[in-house]
């Protein structure tokens, strides 16, 4: 047995002994930004730290890009565009192949720097983010020589230079959600990186000059929201997809108005989590833990609108505290911990502003997991409020942090109605022992997925994306193809 300090508790008095992660990262002082196939010094010569929300040790120096580095990674793009258009489809194929693979092989390398960069738990990217991003790769390799099959009678033709801008909750699967269906479409890629999580992003440009990719077909500048403008707003640039806030998203869609620049935009949400009476609880209540709690909520799907039918409700809030309590939350390099550090100290803030606002509009606070948090970082315990009313502010706006609304309904046409009352569709989850029951409430839920007995499951043959503010257009899948091809 160590001492308190060093391990923390379970649930009802069982001790874990500390599991941590030991795979050792060679993380560089400074990166250059990588276009044209090199890593190059910022001319902006700004650089930025970014640092380990988990220990507020800073990690590396990042370059910041400035309008002319944007302009150097969109020509090098606009150069390698023609080239990589030419290749045969089958070559093109196999340098994603390659791709796939080297990921596969350094995965834990990446999946232990996606950590300690973003906070989250070893075990989710590890066992969860990275097995994903290489399945997307692989994917979207099957595809490129088979586009004629993914658009029957038409010529798919590439679209050109397409600027990609992600944020930070999944930062390698959203780079790879971005990469893969461009490449295989025989597009050129400006990608960058959200500000607190750019390390994973400068990985992967290694792993391009480890499989030769030609120079320029993907360049990776790192920056702040000025640099993702000055992408967006680049003549030369011709596609625009963007994972982000629905406010940012919005101002993206002003800006691209009438340029004739295909657009795309994975936005916020607000997901209705509908359970039952005849759903099987305790399997929906992992559902619950799983679409909220997961990832410190830090989920644009996350199920953070909890409907629960009145007869169980009682039932479920008894399940979920018990739960609750026995999340570890802690260390994000620990094996077992579940709960990750917040990704930034403004993150963390605007998670605590809703908790407080929760408390104000008069909603009661469960916060029952009192495992002793580390010293330094930014954390979060995860919670739920129980007596929330649908014009509280923590049922209506994202709060993209591990806190839970848990409101009750009566009829299925309640929990309907309810649960399409916002302005976002994203998601949606629905558990019930009833087939007839799923198909019809599926139907009529104003969400872009809807998930049925299960929350949170991807695959990069099955397209993700919303409705309403939560945006517009699809990544993986077949759907996923068309943003990036002219028919
Ligand atoms: P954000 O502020 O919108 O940032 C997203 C990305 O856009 C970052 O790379 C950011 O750079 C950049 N950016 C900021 N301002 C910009 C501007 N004016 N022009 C161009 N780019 C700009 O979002 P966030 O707070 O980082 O991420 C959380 C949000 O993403 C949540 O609302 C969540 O729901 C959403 N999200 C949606 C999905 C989906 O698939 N629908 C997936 C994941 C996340 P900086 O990092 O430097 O700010
Ligand atoms: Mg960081």
């Amino acid at each position: 047995m160590t001492s308190v300090d060093s391990q923390s508790s379970g649930p009802a008095g069982w001790d874990y002994s500390p599991a941590p992660e030991r795979t050792r990262v060679p993380i560089k002082d400074e990166y250059g930004l990588f276009i044209d196939g090199a890593f190059r010094a910022p001319k902006s010569r700004r650089r930025f730290e970014t640092i380990n929300p988990a220990t507020e040790e800073v990690l590396s120096r990042v370059s910041e890009a400035g309008p002319a580095d944007v302009d150097a990674a969109v020509e090098a793009a606009k150069a390698a565009g023609p080239g990589w258009a030419r290749l045969k489809p089958a070559e093109r194929a196999k340098f994603l192949f390659r791709l796939a693979r080297r990921i596969q092989e350094r995965s834990r390398e990446l999946a232990v720097l996606e950590t300690m960069d973003g906070g989250k738990p070893i075990k989710e990217s590890r066992d969860v983010a990275l097995p994903l991003v290489a399945q997307h790769f692989f994917y979207h390799a099957g595809w490129a020589d088979k586009l004629s099959y993914a658009f029957p009678g038409r010529t798919p033709k590439p679209v050109g230079v397409c600027g990609q801008i992600i944020p930070w909750n999944f930062p390698l699967l959203m780079a790879a959600w971005k990469l893969a269906p461009a490449l295989a479409c025989g597009n050129t890629c400006v990608l960058k990186p959200a500000e607190t999580t750019s390390l994973t992003a400068l990985h992967l440009a290694e792993i391009l000059q480890e499989i030769e990719l030609p120079p320029g077909v993907v360049n990776i500048v790192t920056g702040a929201g000025e640099t993702g403008a000055a992408i967006v707003d680049h003549p030369d640039v011709k596609k625009v997809a963007f994972t982000g806030s629905t406010e940012v998203g919005k101002h993206l869609a002003r800006s691209v108005a009438g340029t004739g620049k295909k657009l795309t935009l994975e936005l916020g949400g607000k997901s209705p989590n509908i359970v039952f009476a005849d759903a099987a609880i305790d399997q929906a209540v992992e559902g619950i833990v799983s679409s909220i709690w997961f990832n410190q909520g830090h989920v644009c799907c996350a199920g953070s609108r909890l409907f629960v039918q009145e007869s169980i409700a009682d039932e479920v809030i008894d399940k979920l505290a018990h739960r609750m309590r026995s999340l570890r939350v802690g260390d994000p390099l620990d094996k077992n911990t579940d709960v990750g550090a917040i990704n930034s100290s403004t993150q963390l803030k605007t998670i605590e502003r809703y908790i407080d606002a929760g408390g104000d509009e008069g909603a009661i606070l469960h916060e029952v997991n009192d495992q002793p948090l580390p010293e330094k970082g930014f954390w979060c315990r995860p919670c739920f409020f129980t007596g929330v009313q649908p014009s509280h502010v923590i049922a209506r706006e994202e709060i993209f942090g591990p806190v839970l609304s848990v409101m009750t309904f009566r009829t299925p046409e309640e929990a309907l109605s309810r649960a399409n009352n916002t302005p976002y569709g994203l998601a949606a989850g629905v558990w019930t022992n009833t087939g007839s029951k799923i198909f019809e409430i599926a139907r009529k839920l104003d969400a872009g997925v809807v998930w049925c007995n299960t929350y949170n499951k991807f695959d990069a043959s099955s397209p993700f994306g919303g409705f309403k503010e939560s945006g517009f257009g699809r990544e993986g899948g077949l759907q996923g193809l068309r943003a990036y091809v002219r028919l």
